[in-house]
């Protein structure tokens, strides 16, 4: 059932002993997201858990609470409530044997499966943390520090900083109040913006694959078994290679996950809705932004994606 804001808040009033859970590959939003939901929860006398079955990726942890962040659901313990934040399906959430109680799921993908009891969603909003922000802002919770950065994090990874076309007055008005509450941008940039050694020769293999079809409007790349062994985790940061070339329309990035299989990144710069193109291979996201993963080897895995993405053009 879908909710407002003001029943979600009422959804984590009500109840006290929380599991939080994030998505597989976990980015800056869902992180920033479960480290804020966390804090402002346990700053209300609440005890809570939170489980992303993937480990979180370097560039993150600098966030201190990032290190309570569990990749199962610890044995023996007992819940009243389940909260999915910035997950659209629950095949992201790990596989879990999840415990059977009341579920609020906290997301803005527009492809929501709304797999819950109950869903608070803003496809409208750049980022579950924009959501997060606004809900604990107006609602009167209390943020301490690292909820703001944490909050500010997510907000800004969204948002390519900003610059992406989900980007509206609403999201620079709740990082604006995030800021003038004490979140620091520079300290967060300058965490998230080191680039490692590793990291650079990876993108030099990445800028190697670099290819394009449809006449330059789709710009495709792949990261091979060796560079996401190499840096896998930062998939992100490389599927900016080919959505920035000009003329590009959908920008892809083909990552190896096994021999057999193929994990997608997807962006889109104007018009093409890469949440639908990404939904016929069982995937979803954005309409800007998606994924989706094909059970092919990484030529066929292209082959297959072209004869769909031509479509999108
Ligand atoms: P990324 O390319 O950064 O992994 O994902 C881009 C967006 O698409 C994110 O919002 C992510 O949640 C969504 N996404 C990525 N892979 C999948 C997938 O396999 N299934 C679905 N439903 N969404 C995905
Ligand atoms: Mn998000």
């Amino acid at each position: 059932m879908k909710i407002s804001k003001e029943e979600a808040a009422e959804f984590l009033r009500t109840h006290e002993r929380f599991l939080l859970v994030g998505h597989i590959h976990p980015d800056g939003d869902d992180i920033g997201s479960i480290v804020a939901l966390g804090n402002v929860l346990e700053a209300m006398g609440k005890t809570v858990d939170r489980v992303i079955a993937d480990p979180v990726p370097e560039r993150f942890q600098f966030l201190p609470s990032v290190k309570s962040i569990r990749t199962s659901i610890p044995d023996g313990a007992s819940y009243d409530a389940l909260v999915f934040t910035d997950l659209s399906n629950i095949e992201r959430g790990g596989g879990f044997d999840f415990p059977k109680v009341p579920s609020l799921c906290i997301d803005h993908h527009v492809s929501n499966t709304e797999y819950t009891d109950y869903l608070y969603l803003r496809a409208d909003y750049a980022a579950t943390a924009e959501m997060l922000a606004e809900l604990f802002l107006d609602g009167g919770f209390s943020l301490d520090q690292e909820a703001r950065n944490a909050l500010y994090m997510g907000i800004g990874t969204d948002s390519g900083f900003f610059k992406f076309s989900n980007t509206s007055a609403h999201t620079l008005l709740m990082a604006s109040r995030l800021v003038e509450g004490g979140a620091e941008p520079a300290f967060i940039t300058n965490h998230l913006d080191v680039t490692t050694r590793v990291s650079m020769e990876v993108y030099r293999r990445v800028l190697d694959t670099l290819h394009y079809a449809c006449g330059g409007k789709i710009g495709l790349a792949a990261m091979d078994a060796t560079s996401m062994e190499m840096d896998g985790e930062n998939s992100d940061y490389y599927v900016s290679i080919p959505r920035r070339v000009e003329g590009v329309e959908i920008g892809v990035l083909f990552k190896a996950d096994g021999p057999e299989t193929t994990r997608l990144s997807i962006r889109s710069r104007a018009y093409a809705n890469v949440s639908e193109l990404a939904a016929h291979f069982g995937g979803g996201g954005h309409v800007r932004a998606a994924g989706c993963t094909i059970q092919l080897p990484m030529a066929e895995a292209e082959a297959a994606f072209l004869a769909e993405a031509e479509k999108y053009i």
